[in-house]
């Protein structure tokens, strides 16, 4: 009992960090300076204000200065996170396979905060969360077998995205995907074989539908941020990776 609490706090304290950098980048601040502040009355925030969860409960959600109500989207990262990383060590036990559900976990809150926010996926959570993906596969099944093969489906992902990209735009005379979901796909490749690549492009596309009604419907708007949606799509294929290659198998067979 004690392992899946600690892990949900390790969740809790990377989300914070996360949450930071990717609202600050977002807007094109810096994460370094100034120092996590109020973003009301610009009081800044000493160490027990910054502690995930508990300095939310006991602030009553408020500035402890100017009284400002602190949006709650970074308590709901937090506990999200914490709740997924317990979930994927429940899955996955003290693997390799963890710390890459754990490094998705976290691409998929960045990108979760970029993308509904800013409709950006940051180059810096693509390129760092990739150089992991490709480390903790290499650690974990070597050159040939790990990086050799996820490098090569990492490029028939991009490139698969990028013809889906090219048809979609013809067919609706608008941008149909941008550019950071075309780059994400690389590193949904970089994780996936290419059968489960496909499987989490319907999860994504099934899991945005939805969302697309809601905002076509109550704001009337097409914009609809994708990255999310391949993310949630990405992590839930990872997480019934073994389930599905065996319904796929039966179907196959
Ligand atoms: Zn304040």
């Amino acid at each position: 009992m004690y392992i899946y609490i600690l892990i949900f706090i390790f969740g809790t304290v990377f989300a914070s960090f996360i949450h930071l950098y990717a609202t600050r980048l977002s807007k094109g601040e810096s994460i370094i300076t100034p120092r996590s502040h109020c973003p009301k009355c610009n009081h800044p925030l000493a160490w027990y204000e910054l502690i995930p969860i508990f300095s939310y409960i006991f602030q009553h959600g408020r500035c402890k200065k100017c009284d400002a109500k602190i949006g709650i989207d970074s308590l709901v990262t937090e506990i999200l996170t914490g709740i997924l990383f317990v979930i994927v060590y429940i899955s996955y036990g003290q693997s390799y396979r963890t710390i890459l559900g754990f490094v998705l976990v976290l691409i998929m809150m960045s990108i979760f905060i970029t993308d509904f926010k800013e409709m950006i996926i940051l180059d810096s959570t693509l390129l760092v969360g990739g150089a992991l993906i490709c480390l903790v596969v290499f650690l974990d099944k070597g050159l040939w077998d790990g990086l050799y093969k996820s490098l090569l489906y990492g490029v028939f992902a991009f490139i698969l995205m990028f013809l889906v990209k090219v048809l979609g735009d013809a067919a609706f005379k608008r941008e149909s995907l941008g550019g950071g979901d075309i780059k994400f796909a690389f590193l949904m490749g970089a994780v996936l074989p290419y059968n489960l690549f496909l499987i989490a492009l319907v999860v994504a596309s099934m899991s945005a539908l939805p969302y697309a009604l809601y905002t076509s419907l109550s704001k009337g708007s097409h914009e609809l941020p994708f990255g999310p949606f391949l993310a949630i799509g990405l992590f839930t294929t990872f997480l019934f990776e073994s389930n599905i290659a065996e319904i796929l198998n039966i179907l196959v067979s």
